[in-house]
């Protein structure tokens, strides 16, 4: 006999915007068994952590029956100096992630407007419609940001927009010149995010540094992460750069010590690593490259990217692909019916994924 209020018509009432929300899909491990086994399916550093960052974060392990520092504060103030911005400019959370979350949670409610790039970073329409927002998605053109079409999607519901630059997942970039003509036409009281978690895999000088463009606009929010060129992505820290009523808004918002102690301690050694960081960047850079070359070579169309993954629009063959990566001993990120999102990652990882490639030229 089921205790009272558990039969099958009892349930409590849930929020509409939950209901039928599509799951993130995380990215595909690959499946332990015979022959490589490599996950290039969630852009993330193939680097183990450097050895003074996993020294700091085992020190800081021995602390973990304490609350971790509520404010971040060494965190924040190293930031602030790596960055040449007032800490009161700064925000911590969960993974940038977490802090996109809390970016809705300041400005968008039910039936207000979030308005990003499609297809872009996945978490964007699940993060609006949790916040109960209408999403509003402007079609990449050419797999690039078309900020003409997103301004003129602008109404006067908007209150949130995200640009994304390096786009996930197709690489590619917004230039300084149309992200200030994009902003210049977006009214000052809607907050514009620039997603620049994969910045510092850019290699092109034509692309604005989102923390210098920020810096005269109140109205313009930086989104930075330590999960990829830093290789945090375990630790789940990322932060934001904008003016202080932002800034501030998202501290009031963030979730309780929602950022931990080992994170904090390996985020900042990581920052006082910069040099040894750069030099592993510019490897993988530099293999983005010479991935390119030769998916190039083989007639592959790839575009430009500047973030630590390629995008193939390969439309009905995107699942195929998949299937022969992984069979292959390589997990990729399909988006069923348009592409595949591969990340840069170890060589002999990249050269198992351009031998398929090769055979779907
Ligand atoms: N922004 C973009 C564009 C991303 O691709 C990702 C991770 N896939 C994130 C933000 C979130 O990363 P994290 O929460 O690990 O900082």
């Amino acid at each position: 006999e089921p205790a009272a209020g558990t039969g099958s018509s009892a349930r409590p009432k849930l929020r509409e915007a939950v209901a039928g929300l599509p799951a993130y899909k995380a990215g595909k491990a690959p499946t332990p068994g015979a022959g490589p086994s490599y996950k290039l399916a969630s852009n993330e550093n193939p680097y183990p952590p450097l050895p003074g960052v996993l020294e700091a974060a085992t020190v800081a392990a021995a602390s973990v029956n304490r609350y971790p520092d509520f404010g971040s504060g060494e965190l924040l103030g190293v930031l602030a100096a790596y960055y040449d911005v007032p800490v009161e400019h700064l925000a911590v959370g969960t993974g940038s992630v977490g802090v996109a979350q809390q970016l809705l949670q300041i400005t968008t409610g039910p039936g207000d407007e979030v308005v990003y790039a499609w297809r872009s970073f996945e978490a964007y329409p699940i993060l609006a419609r949790i916040a109960g927002a209408t999403c509003v998605q402007v079609p990449l053109r050419d797999e690039r940001h078309d900020l003409g079409a997103m301004a003129d999607a602008v109404t006067e519901r908007t209150r949130l927009i995200f640009v994304c630059t390096p786009n996930n997942p197709t690489g590619t970039v917004v230039h300084r010149d149309e992200l200030e003509r994009f902003l210049d036409r977006v009214p000052s009281d809607v907050l514009v995010v620039i997603d620049e978690a994969y910045r510092e895999f850019n290699r092109d000088p034509a692309v604005a540094d989102g923390i210098d463009v920020y810096r005269d606009r109140a109205n313009v929010c930086v989104l930075r992460t330590f999960s990829k060129a830093y290789g945090l992505a375990g630790l789940r820290i990322g932060f934001a750069v904008a003016h202080p009523p932002v800034a501030a808004a998202l501290r009031a918002c963030a979730v309780p010590f929602g950022v931990n102690v080992v994170a904090q301690a390996a985020a900042v050694a990581s920052l006082r690593a910069g040099d040894a960081l750069r030099e592993r960047v510019a490897a993988l850079v530099a293999e983005r490259g010479r991935v390119l070359d030769a998916l190039r070579a083989h007639g592959l169309a790839v575009p430009a990217t500047e973030a630590n993954f390629y995008w193939l629009r390969l439309g009905e063959r995107t699942e195929k692909f998949a299937a022969a990566c992984e069979e292959a001993g390589v997990t990729v990120r399909p988006f069923a019916g348009e592409g595949v999102r591969v990340t840069i990652g170890e060589p002999a990882a990249n050269d198992l994924v351009i031998a398929v490639a090769a055979r779907f030229a």
